[in-house]
């Protein structure tokens, strides 16, 4: 593989993590996505090309906006560089394959209901629902999972988190568990099969549990006053299932079942 990938794909990421975050702050708020350029959230004013290049634009301005000097989100420039990242690491893995394309994709998902998740407490239908009949279909590929695969994928990863809201209603006599998550491990579920989805559901409450208790002894306020959503930590959960995934299943079969 030479070089010229390389740099072309970190290229693309960077330009599509700049759009996605245009689609994570847009979309929520019910604007159009693809409708007029760029402005600042600040001022409102327009940006001129120049100021849209991705993270070069962020160190060039200071973290700041060119026109109100508003302070700019460093989760911008990280939203680009985490979208390159991902795209590399996927050319290295898979060369410009079929599975490159449509971890790339789901990745891009997964970074979008990571930070609307985070910022309003929603995982928006109109990525999971497609996202279901997408890891439905990309199954069929060559070298997909096969349909029967996803197809007990999208039953496990959906009925776990449907069981575990039933059941946690029950406990709790509160929601614990929204129909967003139930419908994004059904998508995580079709797109990589049962026993990723088991293996990221163990990563998503091994990190959830961690970051709750710590975000609990921070601050009693934040304890009292809102739920922290699960969506990230499925996404979380998701991008070590895609990347680690093989491995960890392989070292399980060999030491758990071909015990000695
Ligand atoms: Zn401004």
């Amino acid at each position: 593989m030479n070089i010229g990938t390389y740099i072309t794909v970190a290229a693309f990421g960077l330009v599509i993590g700049s759009f996605l975050n245009v689609v994570i702050y847009r979309l929520p708020l019910g604007m159009i996505v693809a409708a007029g350029r760029s402005f600042c959230p600040s001022c409102k004013t327009q940006l001129k090309w120049y100021c849209n290049i991705p993270v070069l634009s962020y160190m060039a301005l200071r973290g700041k906006c060119g026109f109100c000097h508003a302070h700019i989100s460093i989760r911008y420039p990280l939203v680009e560089l985490l979208t390159a990242a991902c795209g590399l690491y996927l050319l290295w893995q898979y060369h410009l394959s079929i599975p490159f394309y449509v971890f790339s994709a789901l990745c891009c998902a997964l970074i979008v209901i990571f930070f609307i998740d985070l910022d309003h407490q929603i995982i928006p239908d109109w990525i999971t629902l497609p996202g279901i009949v997408a890891g439905l279909a990309v199954s069929f590929v060559p070298g997909g999972i096969g349909i029967l695969q996803s197809a007990i994928g999208l039953v496990v990863g959906g009925g776990s988190l449907f069981l575990a809201a039933v059941i946690g209603e029950k406990l709790f006599k509160k929601e614990a568990m929204g129909g967003g998550d139930i419908k994004m491990a059904a998508m995580l579920g079709a797109f990589l099969g049962w026993q990723k989805v088991l293996l990221l559901f163990m990563a998503a409450a091994a990190i959830g549990l961690v970051v709750s208790i710590i975000w609990m002894a921070l601050s009693a306020k934040l304890r009292k006053e809102r739920l922290i959503p699960f969506g990230p930590f499925l996404a979380l959960g998701a991008m070590l299932a895609i990347v680690y995934g093989d491995r960890l299943i392989q070292f399980y079969v060999q030491n758990f079942l071909h015990g000695n």
